[in-house]
């Protein structure tokens, strides 16, 4: 063992002690059952939506306990870190309600900071520190090529590979050689002293899978990173240590990946003289893809990142419904806001990872969607726009009557409403007809959304309309006039009639208010023509038949 001296000369002088950091970090009072739990994302890359999923997975088990929920930035990986990444961090948890108890965002908060890793090197080094002047943890000098000639030679032995035992040259290291190999000016890294043995077996429970076995460690890890860098930071495993003693986390949810690290990181609760926490591993999200399955993929697949679903503008509680519904499937049977409101219960978990599935997704949008009154959903596609469309957003506030009136449309006092809304990236599609901004006249009766009729005979029919056009009166007297219409220009009253002898007729009457409905709404398929006009008033309605001149 290296004495106290060597050891704290490898270190800054005025680092705190650990009864110190004790002392500052005391337990937290809460209630028998309150659950404090964490998220630790990794500044590197998008916000991926397996990461609001554990997220909120996490802030619902704290919240539903009486708990707290942190966010904790795990950027000791500063080579991969991408810049902007809080920026992300911050809109990703404003716009999915996720926003933590304690942490930096939205703005500094809670006593268990700091919350970024990198403003915590201090912490980590006292503790490696007093790991060292312990005997359990050890300044290592091995190069590269060292640690590759190490692990040659154990596969050329059928060994395992790795830094254990024998086969891990400064564990056992004399002062003379560590202060020789300082005093050359050697670069270091330390590694924890694992009592762990080859073949060793380990157990524990996990809250979500219960009893899982695995290999215990037996490896040697790196605990602080190379004394190269310019500042001293921790490897995940003892970051995750110190930090979820420290901030008296009782409850661990992360994604499975981490299984298999469980025995290293139970080691360093023991050797730290930290009680452990408990741990609960989530089953990766994943995509279907032909017969099978595989996790939901950064590069491959658009909708592991949560900006597609900012940016197509899934509304939020949709979004959160879906994913409580994966998280626990019972919820996915109960309405949106009986779901939102259950708290999620980790006994019913799957192990199978969830299937993200967009289209179901969509489905449970449109049916959101078509739940809400109409202010809300112009409310909706209005914030979204602001960011993703600011050309709606003129047209709305130009035309807030036209704008509800249109929304309106078959959605208010019938039983079906219409679910043309799946996210409001879609009204520009669904209902950008109605307002002048956003229509494009359709001036040629050559155009292919006519069909097949005549050139002429679609001016003439568009004309007539315009010309004896009646806007008042309900429905059905609002529809004879299409009829009355159609009958005067020749065309069969109905598929029967016309299929008997078609060259008799230039069409049927669907093909006669097919043109009124292009001229109208300028497609071939559109909400109900007669509650359109309604919102378009008879004016536009008649501008937009007589726009058909060719
Ligand atoms: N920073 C780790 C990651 O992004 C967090 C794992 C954990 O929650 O402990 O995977």
């Amino acid at each position: 063992m290296l004495d106290r001296a060597l050891v704290d000369g490898l270190f800054p002088a005025d680092l705190p002690e650990p009864a110190e950091l004790e002392e500052r970090y005391p337990p937290r009072e809460l209630a028998e059952g309150a659950l404090v739990t964490r998220f630790g994302p990794s500044p590197t890359g998008f916000v991926h939506v397996g990461g609001l999923y554990t997220a909120m997975v996490s802030r619902d088990l704290a919240h539903s306990t009486g708990g707290v929920y942190v966010l904790r930035i795990e950027d000791t990986d500063q080579s991969r870190e991408v810049e902007g990444a809080d920026a992300q961090f911050r809109r990703a948890f404003e716009a999915f309600d996720l926003m933590p108890d304690e942490g930096d965002i939205p703005a500094p908060s809670g006593a268990y900071g700091p919350y970024h890793q990198s403003a915590r090197a201090a912490i980590y080094q006292a503790y490696v520190r007093e790991l060292m002047r312990e005997g359990k943890a050890y300044p290592c000098f091995a190069t590269k090529e060292e640690l590759a000639e190490i692990s040659d030679a154990q596969r050329t032995l059928k060994l395992p590979t790795g830094y254990y035992g024998r086969w891990a040259p400064w564990r056992d290291a004399s002062a003379e050689d560590v202060a020789a190999a300082l005093d050359a000016g050697k670069p270091w890294v330390a590694r924890f002293r694992s009592l762990g043995l080859v073949g060793e077996r380990f157990a524990f429970t996990d809250r979500l899978r219960g009893r899982v076995e695995a290999e215990d460690n037996h490896n040697d890890v790196v605990i602080l990173k190379t004394s190269e860098n310019p500042v001293r930071l921790p490897t995940y495993h003892f970051a995750h240590a110190v930090d979820d003693h420290l901030m008296r986390t009782n409850l661990v949810v992360r994604t499975e990946e981490w299984l298999s690290s469980v025995p290293v990181h139970r080691q360093l609760f023991a050797a730290l003289g930290f009680d452990p926490v408990d741990y609960a591993h989530l089953a990766p999200l994943m995509k279907q893809e032909g017969g099978s399955k595989r996790k939901l993929s950064k590069r491959k697949d658009p909708e592991a990142s949560v900006d597609f679903y900012l940016e197509a503008g899934f509304p939020v509680p949709a979004v959160q419904y879906y994913l409580r519904g994966l998280a626990n499937p019972r919820l996915a049977e109960m309405p949106l806001a009986e779901a939102l409101a259950t708290p999620l219960r980790l006994d019913e978990f799957g192990l199978a990872g969830p299937l993200v599935d967009t289209v179901k997704l969509s489905d449970i949008s449109a049916d959101h969607i078509a739940t809400l009154p109409g202010p809300d959903v112009l409310a909706g596609v209005r914030t979204w726009a602001a960011e993703y469309d600011p050309e709606i957003v003129k047209v709305l506030d130009a035309n807030p009557e036209l704008a509800l009136a249109a929304i309106d449309v078959e959605r208010v006092g019938v039983e079906n409403p219409r679910k043309d809304l799946a996210k409001w990236s879609d009204f520009r599609d669904a209902y950008g007809f109605f307002f002048p901004e956003l229509f494009t006249d359709v001036t040629d009766p050559a155009d292919e959304r006519f069909g097949e009729l005549d050139p002429s005979l679609v001016r003439t029919v568009a004309a007539d309309l315009a010309d004896t056009y009646t806007h008042e009166g309900d429905q059905p007297t609002w529809f004879q006039q299409i009829r009355d219409l159609a009958a005067r220009h020749g065309f069969a009253p109905n598929p029967k009639t016309y299929k008997k002898d078609p060259d008799a007729y230039p069409g049927m009457l669907r093909d006669a208010a097919n043109v009124a409905r292009v001229a109208i709404t300028g497609a071939q398929r559109s909400p109900d023509l007669y509650e359109v006009t309604r919102a378009l008033g008879a004016d536009e309605v008649v501008r937009r038949l007589r726009a058909v001149t060719g």
